[in-house]
């Protein structure tokens, strides 16, 4: 069933356990999360990146929302890391009502500006706002540690921030990365805990994709409602759909969809388990 964004945090968030918001660019992607979280008894979302809106457009979005519309857990679906204001009014339009507003690479007041307009725009149509403050770049690397330590959420410009914009949940730097981390990941737990101690939103955890269990644990305590999951699921169709086409059998092209299905499908249940919300839909 189609549920609102705010309502699956705000259930999370009481509930001590986390939704997992995963990428998907396709009917396989959403077969996959879909069938993983009713499995599972959990509640989902399904996440389209803008470069998905724009190769799939608008039936995209109506697959995803038909999708979740008729999956028998609380789902939603929700438009990530827009940094344009044309792409977050071309999601509304297709029907979404969840979108993260992403102005992380522009300056504090900037961030503000855009993020407000973009909040007030989408609260309109009854929607929540996901914004981001700090810069998720990829490691230390080439960074100085004041440098890199100016990327990560300032607690107190956290609070600015969330007032001034009127945002419904805030994605933190705290450390994290997208995609793979180079080494261990080495998550600032106190910061984590400062923002959470300013900020009344729920918190946003990107880059999950490889976090061991502990650290999933603690950021949950510490107010993290929502992780984004996208590399590990994306392996998992890349690796089947390449085994499949190099394989011995000439496969079908549905043969090559029903197994990216099958290979996603355990990458998510995981997710769902490590995230502690199965059995909570
Ligand atoms: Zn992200």
């Amino acid at each position: 069933m189609l549920v609102s964004t705010a309502e699956l945090l705000n259930g999370a968030r009481e509930g001590g356990y986390a939704i997992g918001a995963f990428n998907v660019y396709n009917l396989e992607g959403a077969s996959a999360v879909v069938a993983a979280a009713e499995a599972e008894r959990s509640p989902a979302m399904l996440q389209i990146l803008p470069t998905a809106l724009k190769h799939g457009g608008p039936p995209l979005v109506a697959l995803c929302l038909t999708a979740a519309r008729e999956a028998s857990v609380p789902m939603t679906v929700h438009l990530d890391h827009s940094a344009s204001a044309e792409d977050i009014q071309t999601a509304l339009d297709a029907g979404l009502t969840s979108v993260m507003a992403d102005g992380s690479h522009l300056p504090f007041a900037d961030n503000v500006a855009f993020t407000r307009q973009m909040a007030d725009l989408v609260h309109e149509q009854g929607g929540a706002v996901e914004a981001e403050l700090g810069r998720l770049t990829g490691t230390e690397d080439g960074l100085t540690v004041p440098e890199y330590e100016a990327r990560l959420t300032n607690p107190g410009e956290a609070a600015d921030f969330v007032a001034q914009t009127d945002i419904d949940a805030l994605a933190v730097c705290i450390g994290n990365v997208h995609g793979r981390y180079p080494g261990e990941p080495d998550l600032d737990f106190e910061r984590l805990d400062a923002i959470r101690n300013t900020v009344a939103v729920p918190l946003v955890l990107h880059g999950a994709s490889g976090l061991p269990e502990a650290m999933v644990r603690r950021s949950i305590e510490l107010g993290v409602a929502k992780f984004n999951v996208n590399t590990e699921v994306r392996a998992a169709y890349l690796e089947a759909v390449r085994k499949l086409v190099e394989g011995p059998d000439s496969p079908d092209l549905l043969d090559l969809m029903r197994g990216a299905v099958g290979a996603m499908e355990p990458v998510v249940s995981a997710k769902l388990q490590l995230f502690g919300s199965v059995g909570k839909a």
